[in-house]
């Protein structure tokens, strides 16, 4: 038997996203020089904290979270995904379930009315989670949440709900894992480079070149599929999906995705609702 292995839409073989958290002001600037480069990822939102209309921050402020109609401003007209991270950035670790549950619920709720979409995501506060927090968000519609944990690897997530990053942006090993990213030619399995930060974190160790040079590096290369985080979620499992016969020469894609994959030397499309031999 020859290997298969997963390909992105278009054939692509790596992927790249970036996760960052709190709807600070700051995540304008870091849409722009993203979007510039032609990247995107996905926001982490409370939503029971957005700043009052009009709140005037004391000069010196560097968290600084964005109002409402301001988050609605800036990320609507985004390419970016908007995810829950708790209504009030409460900690799931050791609160009752009820009070968990609310904390996931109400945020998603509030932010599917306010970005008229379907908020799916999750990332945890404080990076802290436990099994008991992993059924809650399953029963409150959340299919991926994000930790704090790096793995320093291009691996796809084996568990959504306790998904791990490659690393954080100020990472003192992140360019180098984004040259061996970008190196590193025929992985035996799809690759995948996993960012999150909080964007304020630029203006507090005034360091935005960090990320600037970041993306102009990741920018524009044929064989990454830039990408929010639920968009790669969506496509793993429609490509869950694919039925195979047991010869392995035959394959029907019954989702309403286009998928791609490679077995052994041969490329393979499978248009949505489409059989195709191989
Ligand atoms: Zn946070």
């Amino acid at each position: 038997m020859a290997n298969m292995i997963m390909r992105f839409p278009g054939g692509l073989p790596k992927a790249l996203t970036l996760s960052y958290d709190d709807g600070v002001e700051q995540d304008e600037r870091l849409i722009e020089i993203a979007e510039r480069n032609g990247i995107k990822g996905t926001f982490n939102l409370n939503s029971g904290l957005f700043a009052k209309e009009g709140f005037k921050y004391e000069p010196d402020t560097i968290h600084r979270r964005m109002s409402l109609s301001h988050a609605r401003e800036v990320y609507k007209k985004s390419s970016w995904e908007i995810a829950a991270h708790a209504y009030t950035h409460a900690s799931l670790v050791g609160l009752p379930g009820n009070i968990a549950t609310k904390e996931i619920f109400q945020d998603r709720k509030e932010l599917e009315e306010t970005f008229e979409t379907f908020v799916r995501g999750f990332a945890y506060p404080y990076g802290a989670f436990d099994d008991a927090s992993v059924e809650i968000l399953k029963n409150c519609g959340i299919c991926y949440a994000r930790t704090v944990h790096s793995t320093h690897d291009f691996h796809l997530p084996t568990d959504w709900l306790r998904l791990p990053a490659t690393c954080h942006h100020a990472d003192p090993q992140l360019m180098d894992l984004a040259k061996r990213f970008v190196e590193t030619e025929n992985w035996w399995d799809p690759m995948l480079f996993y960012v999150w930060g909080h964007s304020y974190e630029f203006e507090q160790f005034d360091n935005w070149g960090v990320i600037e040079e970041f993306c102009e590096y990741m920018a524009k290369r044929d064989d990454i599929w830039y990408a929010t985080n639920i968009e790669i979620y969506d496509y793993c499992k429609a490509f869950s999906e694919l039925i195979f016969n047991t010869d392995m020469t035959a394959c029907k894609n019954p989702t309403s995705r286009e998928l791609w994959f490679t077995y052994g030397e041969k490329d393979v499309y499978v248009p949505s609702g489409n059989t195709v031999t191989f």
